[in-house]
């Protein structure tokens, strides 16, 4: 039997899944790691333990019986303590003080000064650790305040303490410090909880690990059987190794998008490309070259634009979106809290959104399509929202381009323009979109990619383009990709001799 088990964790907090049926177990005297990108839910397990916060379902179990740490103090009864990143102590009060806080030993109803004194130094002293009781905690490092707070969980008698990224404001003598410390309380038998990000010292001091992401339990594993790069990978998703995407190796199809002489007065002109179906075709540029102008005319949101843009071998008439939306052109903009989601409507709405014309010839079901639409895209994204009814506003900037994604999915468009996918999106969301992106392009689709980060144009496009000033200054084959040629075309600078 598990010494303490986390069995269907799960905790909401407004418009967030903080947790999500997370199941694991933890072995006596054992250092267990705690780790995942920002956001994953470490610190909220971490306090569902402590009793800082309630688990709104699932259970913790200590040898096989329900435990119920419903506060700081019954957490503390229980033999848990944690060890908190943030001032957990009185800063105008002694070391003594604060460590004898809850139980100030008395003589004749006064404070008993030297048993208070004593009775810290035995404390401090349980851990080694060389610091005078009468100190005032204000005036400590954070190293040596961590130190005060070890001292008292282990002084009262904690057995499972949790530690929360512990070095992440301490000076490298101090973690030498902590992590000796660490190992004598394993040594007897005492059981920690340590949060990190720092894999090499979970591989110096961790007998097994956890992974979360996005409030999901990844894995357990004994150190021993895993490696940093196995970690990391179940940290961000597989997606994040980098490999090639899979639309490269496929055939391309029939052209899609065909641009001819496009122009606006002041933003651009002579615009000439073409992208296949199943092709990525990046534009690249620096800001101000008119790469967003460009996407924004095909989409028909500019009503100077002159020139030919053949969709499917059709010419689209110029300045319409509702012509654009009918030949199936999609557009991701690069300002998604302005043009791409409505952010007061719900998941649901905003991914209907583009679909509303279609949704509403069927009139009597659309409530049902446009819920079963939300449902299917919000899988297959991994939007993290406690449910497709949550407010777009209230998601993190990683699941609102996610949402502006979903909602041209759910359209169906065989065109998609897309201004900056990831501006604003963190790691793991990142290569989530990619690897969208990628299977976007497998199904066939067309997709024009705008950004300014060249490693998303390298790693995924077949062909880039370079804007500079209005025009197209040249076209680079994947063979050829590098940052310093497409530099110098953004540029105009002449390769060097
Ligand atoms: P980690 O420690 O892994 O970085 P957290 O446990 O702090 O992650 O957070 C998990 C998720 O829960 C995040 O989306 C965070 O914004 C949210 N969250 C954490 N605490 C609160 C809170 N008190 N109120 C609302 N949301 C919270
Ligand atoms: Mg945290």
């Amino acid at each position: 039997m598990s010494f303490l088990t986390f069995s269907g964790i799960t905790k909401r907090f407004p418009g967030v899944l903080a947790l999500d049926g997370v199941s694991f177990a933890v072995e006596r005297g054992t250092c267990h790691a705690l780790i995942g990108e920002n956001g994953a839910g470490k610190s909220t397990l971490g306090k569902i333990l402590a009793g800082v916060y309630t688990a709104d379902s699932g259970q913790l179990l200590r040898d096989g019986q329900p435990i119920a740490p419903h506060s700081p103090l019954a957490a503390r009864q229980l033999g848990i303590a944690m060890v908190h990143q943030e001032l957990a102590f009185c800063p105008n009060l002694s070391v003594a003080e604060n460590l004898c806080l809850g139980d100030l030993p008395r003589r004749a109803g006064f404070v008993d000064r030297a048993a208070l004194r004593a009775r810290a130094r035995a404390m401090l002293a349980t851990i080694g650790a060389e610091i005078d009781p009468d100190t005032l905690i204000g005036t400590l490092s954070t190293g040596r305040e961590q130190l005060v707070q070890i001292a008292a969980a282990v002084g009262t008698g904690a057995q499972i303490i949790v530690m929360d990224e512990p070095t992440s404001s301490l000076s490298a003598a101090e973690t030498a410090d902590l992590f000796r410390l660490i190992r004598v309380l394993k040594g007897r038998g005492l059981t920690l909880i340590y949060v990190s990000h720092r894999m090499d010292e979970l591989f110096a001091l961790c007998d097994n690990i956890t992974v979360l992401r996005d409030g999901r339990h990844i894995a357990t594993e004994s150190i021993a059987a895993t490696t940093p790069a196995r970690v990391v990978t179940q940290m961000i998703g597989r997606e994040l190794i980098a490999q090639t995407p899979a639309h490269l190796t496929r055939e391309l199809g029939t052209v899609r998008l065909e641009i001819n002489a496009l122009a606006s007065p002041g933003k651009f002109s002579d615009i000439a490309l073409s992208v296949r179906a199943g092709e990525i075709v990046g534009l690249a540029g620096i800001v101000g070259a008119g790469r967003s102008e460009v996407v924004q005319a095909v989409f028909g949101l500019d009503p100077e634009a002159t020139g030919a843009i053949r969709i499917h071998d059709r010419l689209l008439p110029l300045g319409s979106v509702e012509h654009a939306l009918e030949a199936g052109v999609g557009l991701v903009p690069e300002d998604r809290k302005r043009q791409g989601l409505v952010l007061g409507l719900n998941c649901r709405e905003n991914t209907a959104l583009a679909s509303l014309p279609r949704l509403s010839t069927f009139g009597w079901m659309r409530r049902r399509t446009e819920r079963s639409l939300a449902e299917r895209y919000a899988k297959r994204l991994r939007l993290k929202t406690p449910s497709i009814d949550a407010i777009t506003a209230g998601l993190s900037g990683g699941n609102q381009q996610k949402i502006a994604l979903a909602k041209w999915l759910a359209r169906d468009c065989d065109v998609l323009l897309i201004d900056e996918p990831t501006r604003g999106v963190d790691v793991g969301a990142k290569a989530e979109i990619y690897q969208l992106l990628d299977e976007l392009a497998c199904e066939g689709k067309a997709l024009l990619v705008v950004s300014s980060e060249l490693p998303e144009l390298i790693g995924l496009c077949r062909r880039i383009l370079v804007m500079r000033e209005g025009r197209l200054a040249g076209e680079v084959p994947r063979a050829d990709f590098s940052e310093a040629a497409l530099m110098r075309l953004m540029a105009g600078v002449a390769a060097a001799a």
